[in-house]
């Protein structure tokens, strides 16, 4: 069946003094209903500016300088600013860092989805209030009947994330994309609120985007997972198959450090020497060349496109079957 979010060639750039930065350089996804797709990388790496673009809120002097975003089949792209309001309140939910950007702390929280749910329903005040409290129920929080009535600022770091998540749901979106939903929270609660966020989206048939840097999240959640280099996907493939046997050379270091959820979410989670460029200074070629410990002349010249490998789409030289020198340099580093 057709995905709910298909991304095609996605390019996002920033108009800057010095020139023109390359933030998102051609990426191609898709998520089909009820499926988590994990965007992992470093800091930089493109995943939430891929998530802005996909929502429209790119701006200036950011712009999107190519490619197609379709949800539901449906271009979204291209739609005003109006429209594209229109799609994020209704058909893609949100759900960020910090559970305060999406909750107004002056407002009791039921006041808040009472609002959002008559924004998409014909509910009287009263049903809107049964729904709300339904919804609360939905994702974990104790006593809403009387939670409905707090504020923002009563509810714990986990709680809060538990009402944003609720707020979400309230127009029933075909999509939501979650930027480092856990990342903000207690270790303690991050597990709950991502199993919680994995049974929601299978039980609503939500599609899931979601962004992190910590892969221990992502290895729990994602039924894929791509994995982003530079403004582009190194990697992407079923999560069982990347972490397990990971192609790109970038995502063996990756999955060779592995953390779980119960260690610290700093963004250093790579084994490998060196840094991602920063985006003024993305060499030629394949943008990992400088740290690939596989990299050959070809690396530096040739800018690798994604090859499918089985179930992986990979973008690397050395799975370029017309290649007859690739062979020679997959030698064994992890
Ligand atoms: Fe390494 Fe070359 Fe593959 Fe890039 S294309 S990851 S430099 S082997
Ligand atoms: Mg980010």
């Amino acid at each position: 069946s057709e995905p709910v979010l298909s991304v095609r060639d996605l390019r996002v750039e920033f108009v800057t003094r010095r020139g023109i930065l390359k933030a998102i350089d051609g990426v191609s996804f898709d998520i089909a209903k009820g499926e988590v797709l994990g965007v992992v990388g470093e800091s930089g790496a493109g995943k939430s500016v891929t998530g802005s673009a996909v929502i429209g809120l790119i701006d200036p002097p950011g712009r999107i300088a190519g490619g197609e975003v379709r949800l539901g089949g449906q271009r979204i792209d291209n739609l005003s600013p109006e429209a594209m309001r229109r799609v994020r309140g209704k058909r893609i939910g949100m759900i960020f860092q910090d559970p305060l950007t999406s909750l107004n702390p002056l407002y009791r929280v039921g006041e808040q989805l009472v609002e959002t749910i008559q924004t998409h329903t014909n509910l009287s005040n009263a049903g809107a209030r049964k729904r709300a409290i339904e919804l609360l129920a939905e994702v974990g929080i104790p006593a809403p009947e009387r939670r409905i009535d707090g504020y923002p600022h009563e509810f714990s770091g986990g709680m809060r994330q538990r009402v944003v998540i609720a707020l979400a749901l309230c127009a029933e979106p075909e999509l939501i994309i979650a930027d480092e939903p856990t990342t903000a929270l207690d270790v303690s609660v991050q597990a709950q609120i991502i199993s919680l966020l994995k049974r929601l989206g299978r039980e609503h048939g939500t599609a899931i985007m979601l962004v992190t840097h910590d892969m221990g999240v992502i290895a729990e959640t994602a039924d894929r997972v791509a994995v982003m280099y530079s403004g582009r996907i190194a990697e992407i493939g079923p999560v069982r198959q990347v972490v397990q046997t990971p192609l790109h050379p970038y995502a063996k270091g990756l999955m060779g450090a592995i953390p779980t959820l119960v260690q610290s979410s700093d963004d250093r989670l790579v084994q490998i020497p060196g840094s991602m460029p920063r985006l003024s200074a993305i060499p030629p070629g394949c943008p990992f060349h400088p740290r690939c410990p596989h990299a050959w002349d070809r690396c530096s010249r040739d800018r690798p496109d994604p090859i499918q490998h089985a179930e992986h789409r990979v973008a690397c030289h050395l799975y370029d079957a017309n290649d007859p020198t690739a062979k020679a340099h997959m030698i064994h580093t992890h």
